[in-house]
């Protein structure tokens, strides 16, 4: 019963990694009543305990990756990752530099990539349609229990917090 629930009302979390807040302004207008992303049930809410779809925004910088990381290991499942911009896709202009190694796949799970710089609404509007869908079919695997002990399986290297740690830790040195 719970489960249908969420399908029908998913929220979301938003994250910065490190964005010039372009793709920010973006993610807000297209939950504002001219684009209505609100349509569809969702919520922008601030607790990841309570969220369905993690958005991620900007490079992921050094600073912030510990953070996304327990953000999105706080999630419950099902969770689906939308890596909004290209800066997250990839890293873009900031790949490689001082405080960015490459996109947010590095760190967590991705489902739905929506590229642009700055995405624009109807983009992030189809990536979160796309991230729904993706959430219905996790939800009916949570339901089924062999086939979520195998997705685990293929997911603990980024829902181990100390994995994550150790992994981090080995990229300072
Ligand atoms: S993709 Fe462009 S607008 Fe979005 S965070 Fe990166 S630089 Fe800013």
């Amino acid at each position: 019963m719970f489960e249908k629930f969420r399908k029908k009302s998913p929220w979301i979390l938003h994250y910065n990694a490190g964005s010039c807040n372009g793709c920010d302004i973006e993610i807000l207008a297209s939950l504002a009543p001219k684009y209505d992303l609100e349509r569809f049930g969702i919520i922008n809410t601030g607790n990841p305990k309570q969220s369905d779809i993690l958005l991620v925004t900007g490079p992921v910088t050094l600073k912030s990756r510990e953070r996304l990381v327990e953000l999105y290991s706080q999630m419950p499942e099902p969770k689906v990752v939308v890596a909004i911009g290209v800066c997250t896709c990839t890293g873009g202009v900031f790949r490689k530099m001082y405080n960015v190694k490459a996109g947010v796949d590095r760190y967590v799970p991705v489902d739905v990539y929506v590229p642009g710089c700055a995405s624009s609404p109807d983009q992030i509007i189809d990536g979160v349609v796309q991230a729904l869908a993706i959430l219905e079919e996790k939800s009916k695997d949570i339901e089924k229990p062999k086939r979520l002990f195998g997705e685990l399986t293929n997911n603990s290297i980024f829902t181990n917090r100390r994995e994550m740690a150790k992994k981090i830790k080995h990229e300072k040195n």
